[in-house]
């Protein structure tokens, strides 16, 4: 048997287009609706964000797309993207508040 090889030749995405799925899926892989129970929901800041796609990447629904658009409709409001957003552009709001 013979040992997997380091790939020496990996570089990193140029752009969200290159970004491998890895162990996330492409948003709207759920099948059931889960936002009635979610207290509060991430909304993001385009202005500030940067594209850097570690919220998609961390999302544990895939519920993110690649335009850093979230589907409300099973988005659980874990709020994972927005502990992680490195220029704080996701600020997670209250339901029925105002972002
Ligand atoms: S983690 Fe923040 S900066 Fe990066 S893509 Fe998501 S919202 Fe944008
Ligand atoms: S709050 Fe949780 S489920 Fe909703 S988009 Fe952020 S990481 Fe995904």
């Amino acid at each position: 048997m013979s040992k997997p090889q380091i790939n020496h030749s990996f570089r990193r995405p140029a752009s969200a287009a290159e970004m491998p799925l890895g162990p996330c899926a492409a948003a709207g892989i759920l099948v059931e609706g889960n936002a009635g129970w979610r207290t509060v929901r991430p909304v993001v800041d385009h202005a500030k964000c940067v594209k850097c796609m570690i919220c998609w990447t961390l999302c544990p629904d895939g519920v993110i797309d690649r335009d850093i658009s979230i589907d409300m409709n099973f988005c659980k409001g874990c709020g994972v993207c927005a502990h992680e957003c490195p220029r704080k552009a996701i600020t997670m709001v209250k339901e029925g508040e105002d972002a």
